[in-house]
């Protein structure tokens, strides 16, 4: 049976995690023997230094460093020159991702090659390919891309029997992510996500970083704008992230704030830097109550649990805001480690499903897509499957409760409507959406289209992503993430029908198909989007990346 690793690759830290012969989910340390890596990735003449060392680093040459690329994920406009190379998100995180592979390899002494890495479930498709793209550039076979949240939901409620819907409110270094998810033994289900990718404990540590610039001022005199010296600002960022972290078990942390040979001694209380930051606690809560109106429309309108994940909800405030405003004590569920354990759960789970399928389809004489189809849709005999995973439990060595435990139908949904641009009856840009926020996946949606013009040549597909749950929106509201472009037969008239198809996949990935009435043309799962590498240049990346030693 294939081995899947689970990666949590984080914006601020990353872990890295696989399911033991007991079924349980263990996290490998890196060799600073650290359970989680910061993802900060430091560039010395020609060795790349991830972790720990990385963010020391920071410090001392602050232009060689690169911290937080998780927010660029999808950016196609990003860029990190270092020595006459530059390099985009998706080989940056590839660094990140060698790193965790290669430490995780010396400490197992086995290869790492398949694996889910996470995202929030409020990422795009741009950034879920770039995710996925960042994994196959460090040499790995990504197997999935895997909502944060219902990593946690796996990890929470693989091999369960409780049946409970909950809500998991991830707040990490860099996102937010919200999502209600109904829990039952033979199924884990997203009911709704919300959230914001750019909120996350970053903006807590920038909030204190401006503090102590103030104080600094006030203190000593000097206007500068210190922040623009990297090295102050990069020795504030990590002093704040501590500070911040004091504050969590602490009223007070005395902090330094050294420029230019003068220096400042600000006493942080708790009580003050909650000030600071009490909006972005409150926006955190006003997302929730938005995805929960929309829970509430697909008819879910309670919650029996509230789970606490992400390295930020450490923050007191975080815990009281929530218990005051949802009055449900929430629980603290291994903030750091639960998103890397449960993409190695839901890996752990691919893997058993896979040699299921395979000794049922060998044993029966079914073909292997038959019998996956009716695993997934619970119509193959129980018997069979019990009987199948008893044997693969003796074979593989595997507890028959943890290899049980992986039969659990996980369904999601996707985090944002799609669609294209079309025109209107006033002959106004508009997007038309194909699917909406919160649906199911996987899904397909077909719309009939018309030519707006006679002879039209070609049809030119704008593909759109928006937060809108609407079926048509103003052209403003959306971003547009893709073109594709369908060659039409000559002599069309106007109006002619033109149809499209969109696939969103399990993880989020769009296909789209489009062609016109006659069927002569079609294009199928084609659409270009500058923002993420691939074609050469991605082979080239590859290769690069084969080169760079990570340490
Ligand atoms: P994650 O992305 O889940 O690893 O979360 C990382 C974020 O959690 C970073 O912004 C950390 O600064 C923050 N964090 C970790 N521990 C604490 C703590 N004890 N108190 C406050 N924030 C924390």
């Amino acid at each position: 049976m294939e081995k899947v690793f689970g990666i949590d690759l984080g914006t601020t830290y990353s872990c890295i995690s696989y399911v033991d012969e007991f079924g349980k989910a263990v996290v490998l340390p890196n060799n600073e023997n650290e359970r989680t890596t910061p993802s900060v990735v430091f560039f010395d003449e020609d060795n790349v230094i991830v972790g720990s060392v990385a963010k020391e680093s920071a410090k001392l040459y602050p232009e060689q460093v690169v911290s937080f690329i998780k927010r660029d994920m999808g950016n196609g406009e990003y860029s990190f020159a270092y020595n006459n190379n530059t390099y985009k998100p998706e080989e940056i995180s590839a660094l990140i991702l060698k790193k965790l592979v290669k430490d995780g390899e010396e400490h197992l002494g086995e290869e790492i090659k398949d694996v889910v890495i996470t995202c929030p479930a409020y990422f795009g498709i741009n950034e879920r390919e770039a995710t996925k793209v960042a994994g196959e550039i460090a040499g790995l076979n990504v197997r999935q891309v895997l909502n944060e949240p219902t990593s946690a939901a796996v990890a929470y409620g693989m091999g369960t029997d409780e049946e409970k819907t909950v809500l998991v409110y991830d707040l990490g270094g860099g996102t937010f992510d919200v999502s209600m998810i109904d829990i039952k033994r033979e199924e884990i289900k997203v009911i709704c996500t919300g959230g914001d990718h750019n909120l996350g404990g970053k903006d807590f540590d920038d909030r204190i970083i401006y503090y102590l610039q103030q104080q600094f001022t006030e203190q000593t005199g000097i206007s500068d704008d210190i922040l623009s010296d990297l090295e102050t600002s990069q020795e504030l960022q990590n002093s704040a992230e501590r500070a911040k972290k004091i504050l969590s078990s602490r009223e007070l942390v005395p902090v330094a704030v050294n420029y230019n040979g003068e220096r400042a001694k600000v006493t942080l209380t708790r009580e003050k830097f909650e000030e600071l930051t009490s909006d972005l606690v409150q926006r955190t809560v006003a997302l929730t109550k938005e995805m929960l109106k929309e829970a509430k429309e697909k008819g879910y309108t309670s919650f029996d649990e509230i789970l606490l994940v992400g390295g930020s909800t450490r923050m007191p405030m975080v815990r009281d805001a929530i218990a005051d405003e949802f009055g449900i004590e929430p629980r603290l569920f291994d903030p750091d480690e639960v998103v890397a354990k449960g993409a190695a759960l839901y890996g752990y789970k691919l893997s058993v499903n896979d040699e299921m399928v395979k000794r049922i389809s060998d044993s029966t004489g079914s073909n292997v897509e038959e019998v996956r189809e009716a695993v997934e849709e619970r119509t193959i005999n129980e018997e069979v499957v019990e009987e199948t995973l008893k044997e693969l439990a003796n074979d593989t060595g595997f507890r028959l409760s943890a290899v049980r435990a992986t039969n659990v139908k996980i369904t999601n949904v996707v985090s944002k409507s799609f669609g294209v641009v079309a025109i209107d009856s006033r002959e106004k840009e508009i997007v038309s959406n194909l699917i909406l926020k919160n649906t199911n996946v996987p899904c397909e949606v077909t719309k009939v289209y018309g030519t707006n013009e006679e002879n039209q040549e070609t049809a030119l597909i704008r593909i759109m992503e928006n937060e809108v749950n609407e079926d048509v929106i103003d052209l403003e509201l959306s971003k547009e993430i893709g073109t594709a472009e369908l060659k039409l037969p000559t002599g069309l008239s106007y109006n002619s029908p033109i149809m499209i198809t969109f696939k969103l996949n399990e993880d989020g990935r769009l296909e789209i198909k489009a062609w016109e009435g006659q069927g002569e043309n079609t294009i199928n799962s084609v659409f270009e989007t500058r923002s993420v590498i691939s074609g050469e240049e991605l082979i080239e990346a590859k290769e690069r990346s084969k080169n760079i030693r990570v340490s």
